[in-house]
């Protein structure tokens, strides 16, 4: 099997799985128990929220709070953060954002908010003039969630410019990190945010653990009542042997990430370039340069990606298609037709998302088997209509 599909989730690393296991044979103790034995667990737990504050430059462990996943932690970030407001906010996110942010904001917007999509142009680039004449608007507290890249096309927005225009208007800025952590530098004193999601299989820790980081000072209320964990922010027995877990996959991202970073890097490119040279009508989908190292987004010109990720499959190749059949038609992703793709190239894209164990020999096996793939399609439907 070749596996280029991190975006969607990565494989656990041994490391971690190393680590975690004393949590479920030894160590198993509630950590808000006052005995020793569960106190030890605490102490665990308390050096785990020191490593993924060190990955992301948080200057207090308390900044960082442990949630289930990414999709609980963007939920909490703007609910909870609402929630805190004296009155419904001006949200303002962007066209392109994950539904684990498009839902809350459009729930948001339900109970009484203002909700504003800022655009992006055909490389996936935001509209910032857009987004200084929303946030000048000035009649309503604003929340603003501005993914830091893109899940999709790995295009990086520029988070820094972001957050200063956020904050010149005493806004709250939230920013879902969760494909950035780990493959990119990412570090909170530099840039301005107030909230900070990040998932744990994005980066080789196991799925059902992620983390919101929680600039001191900034409100927010709880969606999950009942009890005292996470400084009150979220109630529910931790679950120590993920967040051992996530600990050490942080530690493992502050040791390797350039060193992962460049290597994916450059087999992405050699993937990518030897696609378009051997596939006719191939394009690359988004800013080619400003883009997370591990991601390429190509469209095959008047084909239907989930034909091509079916049949890449087939040969035991793991990919992604934006493009989903529902029933009968095919639904095109929301972030190339804000892009603007035009129809030939919108339902033909596959997403190649590369991740540490990747190697050469994936890359050869994709560019021996795809051009075959991609012939084969063609002559099976050669009048493919615009
Ligand atoms: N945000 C982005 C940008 C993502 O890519 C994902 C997962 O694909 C999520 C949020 C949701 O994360 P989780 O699967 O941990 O809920």
């Amino acid at each position: 099997m070749v596996y280029l599909d991190n975006n969607a989730t990565t494989a656990v690393a041994p490391e971690v799985v190393e680590a975690m296991l004393p949590f479920f044979e030894t160590h198993w103790g509630n950590p808000s128990s006052l005995h020793t034995f569960g106190n030890r667990t605490k102490r665990h737990m308390d050096t785990a929220r020191e490593k993924v504050a060190a990955l992301i430059g948080a200057s207090d462990p308390s900044e960082i709070m442990f949630t289930s996943c990414g999709s609980e932690s963007n939920n909490t970030a703007l609910r909870g953060a609402a929630s805190a407001l004296r009155n419904p906010p001006h949200v303002i996110t962007s066209q392109v954002e994950h539904s684990a942010v498009l839902a809350p904001c459009a729930l948001l917007e339900k109970e009484g908010g203002r909700l504003t999509h800022i655009a992006v142009n055909g490389e996936g680039h935001l509209d910032l003039d857009a987004l200084k004449a929303a946030v000048a608007e000035g009649d309503a507290p604003v929340l603003a969630s501005f993914m830091w890249a893109n899940n999709e096309t790995g295009v990086v927005f520029p988070v820094a410019e972001i957050g200063e225009l956020i904050h010149s208007a005493e806004g709250l800025f939230h920013t879902d990190a969760v494909q950035a952590v780990g493959k990119l530098p990412v570090d909170v004193q530099n840039v301005p945010v107030d909230l900070l999601s990040l998932s744990g299989h994005k980066l080789h820790a196991p799925k059902g653990i992620g983390a919101l980081y929680v600039r001191r000072g900034t409100r927010l209320n709880p969606l999950m009542l009942g009890g005292h964990q996470e400084r009150a922010r979220r109630a529910g027995t931790e679950n120590v042997p993920y967040i051992v877990g996530l600990g050490r996959a942080c530690e493992l991202a502050m040791q390797r990430m350039e060193e992962d970073a460049a290597r994916e890097q450059r087999l992405r490119d050699r993937l990518e370039g030897g696609l378009l040279a051997t596939c006719k009508g191939a394009t690359v989908n988004g800013d080619p340069a400003d883009r997370l190292p591990n991601t390429t987004n190509i469209s095959f010109e008047h084909l239907e990606g989930e034909a091509l990720l079916l049949m890449l499959d087939d040969v035991g190749i793991c990919t992604s298609t934006g493009a989903a059949c529902e029933s009968g038609s095919i639904e095109a992703s929301h972030v190339l037709k804000a892009m603007g793709l035009p129809r030939p190239l919108l339902n033909g894209s596959i997403r190649f998302s590369l991740g540490r164990y990747s190697t050469e020999e994936d890359v050869d096996y994709v560019l021996d088997q795809l051009p075959r793939i991609v012939g084969r399609l063609r002559e099976l439907s050669p009048n493919v209509h615009d």
